[in-house]
């Protein structure tokens, strides 16, 4: 499989080339030539599959040879290693609960599969993998993966890395504005990864990424790549979880609403691919908090990219959401079918407490912010579709954001294992400006 930039202006690669490279040279997302269609029997009869052999079959045609399959195998299974149940809240929604991994939320799933294929790609030769078409004169350096966090992309992408030989993590993510769990996850590895607190917003720190990226001299002496979800290594395996909810939807007459809580719309883009693929699904539906670009959109066709505000949904705190153009890549850009497929809603802070304080009370299921902002979109949209019945992605577990749920439901809620371990740990990052000298600097002395 190739993969072409979404800017048109720089060569295809292969899928090895667009994981370590991240982006095009222009700038460009990258994005499969094909969209391959998954077998009937594997829809049919996926009740009888094993998740592993669902994840292999679908990863399959996008990596072709690049990794052989033995190994291509090993990498899925060890990436849904965990269990991603389908549980019902109330008669018409239930919720997939993708934050049973290591960093408790769905991003583990991206990040396990990304980190494994680069990991593969740096054994093998960086040089020998990048394809002669592609002028980059650092192979021989130290791959830096260089990663802008709101949240959860911090702790997963540092825990897929963590150890893992010949790359360096560098995590920037916006002070003060992700919960003491997520800092912890991101701030506390140590070894090859590194947490840069950044006094500003998280599109602050996605603008000094980009920036780096864009830095010629910085590239011929550090070879940069992003673990963000534009990456299309961390991207296409988030397809798997659909297919793994499809799996577990009893309703076999009629597919199910999804509902995905949306910040950068890679998950949702996932969704949607798969879909395009083969896997039934009736209709989508973006969630967002009070960053409403898309929503917005959907209403006036005309794409307003915004500062982004903070919520207690913080993970979506994104005011121009880099995976939007693949959305429309997908349905071509004609604004009707898209239309058809997708709805999108805007939640304010208020409403997602409302939300979460409801469906404790009602049904005794515990919410994070994000799922709690997914709950109101999908239960808006079914107040319409009274005869349809849907999921929610349950992005992350409400431990993460325990600051803003406990008060809210006036329970405490217990820390899983894998954070009882490190909420007492120090944590240890540097403090940046929204300063590009300092990200420089920081990099140089790495
Ligand atoms: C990252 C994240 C999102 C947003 O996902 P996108 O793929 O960026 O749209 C939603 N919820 C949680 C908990 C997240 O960590």
């Amino acid at each position: 499989m190739n993969y072409y930039s979404l800017n048109k202006q720089s060569p295809s690669v292969s899928f090895s080339e667009a994981t370590i490279l991240g982006q095009a040279p222009d700038k460009g997302l990258y994005f499969p030539e094909i969209i391959p269609q998954v077998d009937k029997d594997l829809i049919e009869n996926i009740e009888h599959i094993s998740n592993e052999e669902i994840a292999y079959r679908v990863i399959k045609p996008y990596i072709g040879n690049e990794i052989p399959d033995e190994e291509l195998f090993r990498i899925v299974s060890e990436t849904v290693n965990f269990e991603i149940p389908l549980v019902p809240i109330n008669e018409s929604i239930s919720s997939l609960e993708l934050f049973h991994g290591p960093t408790l939320a769905f991003k583990d799933v991206g990040a396990r599969f990304m980190s494994r294929c680069l990991s593969d790609f740096i054994k093998n030769g960086i040089s020998t993998s990048l394809n002669t078409s592609v002028q980059h004169p650092s192979t021989s350096l130290r791959v830096v993966v260089l990663v802008a966090t709101s949240g959860d992309t911090g702790g997963a992408v540092a825990n897929g890395f963590y150890n893992v030989d010949g790359v360096e993590v560098v995590i920037l993510y916006p002070s003060g504005k992700v919960s003491s769990v997520q800092e912890k996850q991101l701030t506390t590895l140590g070894k090859n990864i590194h947490a840069l607190e950044v006094n500003g917003t998280f599109d602050d720190c996605q603008q000094l990424v980009k920036q780096a990226f864009a830095d010629e001299a910085l590239n011929k002496e550090l070879f940069l790549t992003s673990a963000n979800s534009i990456n299309v290594a961390r991207w296409l395996p988030q397809q798997f979880y659909y297919f793994f909810a499809y799996k577990q939807w009893k309703e076999r007459g009629a597919s199910p609403i999804i509902c995905v809580p949306s910040g950068n719309f890679g998950n949702i883009c996932a969704g949607i691919l798969a879909h395009i693929s083969g896997l039934p699904v009736q209709h989508f539906i973006a969630a967002c908090n009070t960053n409403d670009t898309v929503p917005q959109f959907m209403l006036t066709q005309s794409y307003q990219p915004k500062s982004a505000v903070a919520t207690i949904s913080n993970a979506m705190d994104v005011g121009n959401p880099s995976n939007f153009i693949r959305i429309l890549e997908l349905f071509h850009h004609q604004f009707p079918q898209l239309k058809e497929k997708l709805s999108a809603y805007s939640i304010t802070d208020d409403e997602t407490k409302t939300t979460m304080k409801r469906v404790y009370d009602e049904y005794g299921y515990i919410l994070d912010p994000h799922g709690a902002v997914g709950y109101l979109a999908l239960e808006k949209y079914l107040q319409t579709h009274p005869s349809s019945k849907g999921m929610i992605l349950e992005t992350a577990h409400p431990v993460k954001f325990y600051d803003v749920v406990e008060p809210v439901l006036n329970q405490t809620i217990e820390f899983p294992p894998s954070v009882q371990q490190i909420i007492n740990l120090q944590k240890q990052s540097t403090i940046i400006n929204t300063n590009y000298q300092q990200l420089t600097e920081f990099l140089m002395e790495l």
